[in-house]
C-alpha cells in the first residue's frame, strides 16, 4: 500500500502561501495506520530506547504506538500551560515570532535513550527545541523520527548532530 495517497495537501493553511500536509485521512484508515506505524518502527532499527518523546499534538498519534512496540515509556512535549506538573521550558523561533515548548521535569532520567517523534519536520525549530529539553534533563537523543520531511525547508540542518529518519520526503 502506498501511504502517500492518504496525505493531502491543503493550500493556504494555516496561512496564505503555505501548503499544509494533512495526515487526517491516514489516521482515519486502519490499514494505512498499521503500515505507517510498522514503517516508522522499521526506521528505528529497533535500537534500544527508554523513552519515546513526542511533540504536541500530531506527534502523539504514532509515538504512543512506537513506544509500545519499543517497550519504552511515552513522554509528551507540550505548548505552554498544558502540562500539570513542574516543567522545563524551551523558547524557540518560528517563521514569524517565538513560541515555547515544555516537558515535565521528571519525565526523563539521566542517561535515558530517547527517540524523538513528530509528524512533520519543516524548518526544524520545533524538533531542535525538543531535543534541547531532552538533553537538559540528561537524556540522549538516539534518533529524530518523522512521518514527513519537507526537505526544501532544510530542517535537517538544524538537526545535523542527530540521526534523522523520515518515512516520506517531499
Ligand atoms: P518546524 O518547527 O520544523 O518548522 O515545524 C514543525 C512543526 O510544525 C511540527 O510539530 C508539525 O506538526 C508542524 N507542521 C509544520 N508544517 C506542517 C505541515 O505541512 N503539516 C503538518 N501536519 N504539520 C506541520
Amino acid at each position: 500500500m502506498n501511504i502517500e495517497q492518504y496525505i493531502r495537501d491543503i493550500k493556504d493553511f494555516p496561512k496564505q502561501g503555505v501548503d499544509f500536509k494533512d495526515i487526517t485521512p491516514l489516521l482515519a484508515n486502519p490499514e494505512a495506520m498499521r503500515i505507517c506505524a510498522q514503517e516508522l518502527l522499521n526506521l528505528t532499527e529497533m535500537q534500544p530506547i527508554d523513552k519515546v518523546v513526542a511533540i504536541e499534538a500530531r506527534g502523539f498519534f504514532f509515538a504512543s504506538l512506537l513506544a509500545e512496540k519499543l517497550n519504552a515509556g511515552f513522554v509528551p512535549i507540550r505548548k505552554p500551560g498544558k502540562l500539570p506538573f513542574d516543567t522545563l521550558k524551551q523558547p524557540y523561533t518560528l517563521e514569524y515570532g517565538m513560541d515555547t515548548l515544555e516537558i515535565h521535569e521528571d519525565a526523563i532520567q539521566k542517561g535515558d535513550l530517547v527517540l524523538l517523534h513528530d509528524d512533520v519536520l519543516a524548518t526544524g525549530g520545533t524538533a531542535q527545541a525538543a531535543c534541547r529539553l531532552v538533553e537538559q534533563l540528561g537524556g540522549k537523543v538516539v534518533q529524530c523520527n518523522f512521518l514527513i520531511e519537507l526537505s526544501f525547508l532544510k530542517g535537517t540542518e538544524k538537526l545535523k548532530y542527530y540521526e534523522v529518519r523520515s518515512l516520506l520526503t517531499y
